[in-house]
């Protein structure tokens, strides 16, 4: 299966499928040197399967460390040592083989090494449906997540769902939760499809799984396709996300994954929108489907209003000082709204434990 993205700096296609790691030999042909970055998990679990789909030429691998750890500037550093070490030039490419972090990575070192070479993304994670597509790549500052970053597509994205088996149940809650967002923001039938038929995550058939994954991309590369700088409504792709990047910075509150904070952030925007825009949608029924799948929606109990307050002001979306949210008109309809203190407030309590 493919899937076109056209954005205004470039088009290329995302394969998806079960097992089509093979079709890697062939698409590798034109480039000189391989550079392989993945992180220490992927290499246990999957190093020697890709190796056997790489076409005869020089390769070198570097191994990141797992998750967010890899996105730092002194990894970052010493991937550029190992590209010149290595004497990769720009006939040569990276290869970001792992989820959302690496591809991060991989794309900021692709983007940046000698102005920019060719990179290509083989996703493994379920949240890399999301990350794969659109070309932000960034690593972290210790003052902000994704900083120093850059706009750079790939040449395609190889995402082959044989991977996703692997996942730990944490890191496939927090995957799904932008296949969740994607249904909410596009389309009332494909919400509607997931709460019918996903009932644990642990258990949907490979062939589903590739299609929400399908969908989910769909619904980002239409977006991007319009708006590939986010000047506008690739904002709407934020939906969740001003609570969610609140939460998920502050460790303190619950060490939440990216997707697990993003969930909390969703229930607080569709919230919102019943205030604001008396969404018709039964949030009663959603968010006991989310528990059912593991999914906490609460607020964690100790977690301060006016703190969360200041960072959702710092959201890149906020317009003078006043934070501005994604919400929904109906399910599928995203619209960026101020949303008054005292609503954000009220609503905050109304949900916290
Ligand atoms: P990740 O890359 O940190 O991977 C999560 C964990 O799962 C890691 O420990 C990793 O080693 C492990 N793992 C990966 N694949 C596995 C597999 N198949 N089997 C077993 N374990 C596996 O996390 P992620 O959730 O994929 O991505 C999160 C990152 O993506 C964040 O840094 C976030 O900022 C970024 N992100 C970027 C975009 C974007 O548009 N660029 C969008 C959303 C998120
Ligand atoms: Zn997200």
């Amino acid at each position: 299966d493919t899937l076109d993205i056209y954005t205004s700096s470039k088009n290329y296609p995302v394969y998806i499928g079960n097992e089509i790691i093979n079709q890697l030999t062939e698409k590798l042909e034109g480039y000189s040197k391989l550079y392989i970055i993945t992180d220490k998990h992927i290499e246990s679990l999957y190093l020697q399967t890709l190796q056997k789909y790489l076409p005869d030429k020089e390769t070198h691998i570097f191994i990141a460390p797992n998750g967010e750890d890899a996105k730092t500037f002194s990894v970052y550093e010493e991937c550029i040592s190992f590209a010149l070490q290595n004497g990769f030039d720009r006939r040569s490419v990276v290869l970001a083989f792992g989820g959302g972090a690496i591809g991060d990575l991989a794309g900021f070192v692709a983007a940046t090494y000698m102005r920019g070479i060719p990179f290509i993304q083989i996703p493994t994670t379920i949240l890399a449906h999301d990350s794969a597509i659109g070309g932000k790549v960034a690593i972290n500052h210790s003052l902000g997540k994704n900083m120093v970053g850059a706009f750079y597509q790939p040449e395609f994205v190889l995402y082959d769902v044989q991977f996703l088996t692997t996942l730990p149940s944490r890191e496939k809650r927090s995957g799904f939760a932008e296949v969740i967002k994607h249904a909410l923001i596009s389309d009332s039938r494909f919400l509607q499809e997931l709460m019918e038929k996903v009932d644990s995550l642990e258990s949907i058939p490979i062939h589903d799984m590739q299609k929400y994954l399908r969908k989910g991309m769909e619904v980002k590369a239409n977006i991007v396709h319009l708006d590939e700088k986010e000047r506008n409504i690739r904002a709407y792709l934020n939906f969740g996300h001003t609570l969610g990047h609140a939460l998920e910075a502050n460790a303190g509150y619950g060490n939440l994954t990216h997707g697990e904070a993003v969930m909390i952030g969703i229930v607080y925007a569709l919230q919102l929108s019943k205030e604001v825009f008396q969404l018709p949608f039964s949030i009663k029924e959603f968010v006991s489907w989310l528990e059912r799948l593991g999914y906490k929606w609460r607020i964690p109990a100790n977690m301060d209003y006016d703190a969360v307050y200041e960072w959702m002001v710092r959201d890149k979306k906020s317009v003078s000082n006043s934070p501005t949210f994604v919400l929904l008109q109906e399910i599928g309809i995203p619209i960026l709204q101020k949303v008054d203190q005292a609503i954000l407030q009220k609503t905050f309590h109304l949900l916290q434990t």
